[in-house]
């Protein structure tokens, strides 16, 4: 059976009617994506649904690459590629970088840091079966390993005190605030990826105690969190032996906390 294909103005008119605010644009994506008429009218029924545009393209844009983000695996957030800049920025170009992505979702960080800095060992990890299968995907044109697991648990023994780079997109939302998030997130996001415990900061604080087994000498470790949080993420860090900074951007509405192992 053939399908009538939907004009792009019936399909901006279907998502804007649907609450979609940038109707426009996510109709230009979803018709850029779809290969039938089926398809885009499949596509445009599950984003009017509340499913996360990304899910419903297969995809999402990250540090100018494209990232495959499969059903049910955190989406990552542009204001993310802040912590890519901090981490390409902390890291010595001139020799060779090893890099750990814990809590790695789609492995987005992982791809973006390893495009940039070409011929690095990366190694990414997360406890979701669905986010490691993603990220083997998206990380093996870098030849990234990829475990499942308990932030460093899966790691192999022998990256101990050899971690240039490590970063960690930790769950951060408090417990009791993760009901206020957008139903994109709520609904299609793991619970894993976004609560961070009572006040937020749960397992950035285990993996502040635990990073500086695995960093190197002059090694960094490097999250995202939200402003309200800097205190305790800061002293986080301190606690673990690491030397604390705090860096922001207006412009992506992001902060990251990082601790350097002396
Ligand atoms: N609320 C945060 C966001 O939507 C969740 C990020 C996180 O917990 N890592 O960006």
């Amino acid at each position: 059976m053939s399908v009538e294909p939907l004009s792009p103005s019936t399909v901006v008119t279907r998502l804007r009617a649907a609450g979609c605010v940038f109707a426009e644009d996510e109709a230009e994506l979803l018709l850029a994506t779809a290969r039938r008429p089926a398809e885009l009218a499949a596509m445009v029924e599950r984003r009017i649904s509340g499913l996360p545009l990304e899910h419903v393209l297969g995809w999402a844009e990250f540090h100018g690459l494209r990232v495959a983000v499969d059903p049910g695996v955190f989406v990552p957030r542009r204001r993310t590629e802040f912590l890519v800049q901090q981490a390409l920025a902390a890291a010595d170009a001139s020799g060779p970088v090893v890099l750990v992505d814990l809590c790695c979702g789609s492995g987005a960080l992982g791809a973006a840091l390893a495009s940039a800095l070409p011929g690095s060992e990366l190694h990414a990890a997360d406890i979701e079966p669905a986010a490691v299968r993603c990220a083997r995907r998206n990380l093996a044109a870098f030849g990234g390993h990829v475990y499942e697991g308990d932030l460093f648990a899966p790691l192999p023994a022998e990256l101990r005190g050899r971690v240039s780079i490590l970063t960690a997109n930790v769950p951060y939302v408090p417990s009791g605030e993760v009901g206020l998030l957008p139903p994109e997130a709520r609904d299609h996001e793991p619970l894993v990826a976004l609560d961070g415990g009572a006040d937020g900061l749960d397992i950035m604080r285990r993996v502040a105690l635990a990073a500086p087994r695995w960093l190197a000498p002059g090694g960094t470790l490097l999250v995202e969190t939200s402003e309200r949080q800097v205190p305790g993420a800061l002293a986080a860090m301190a606690a673990g032996g690491l030397r604390a900074r705090l860096v922001t951007s207006d412009e992506l509405y992001a902060t990251v906390v990082t601790g350097v192992r002396e």
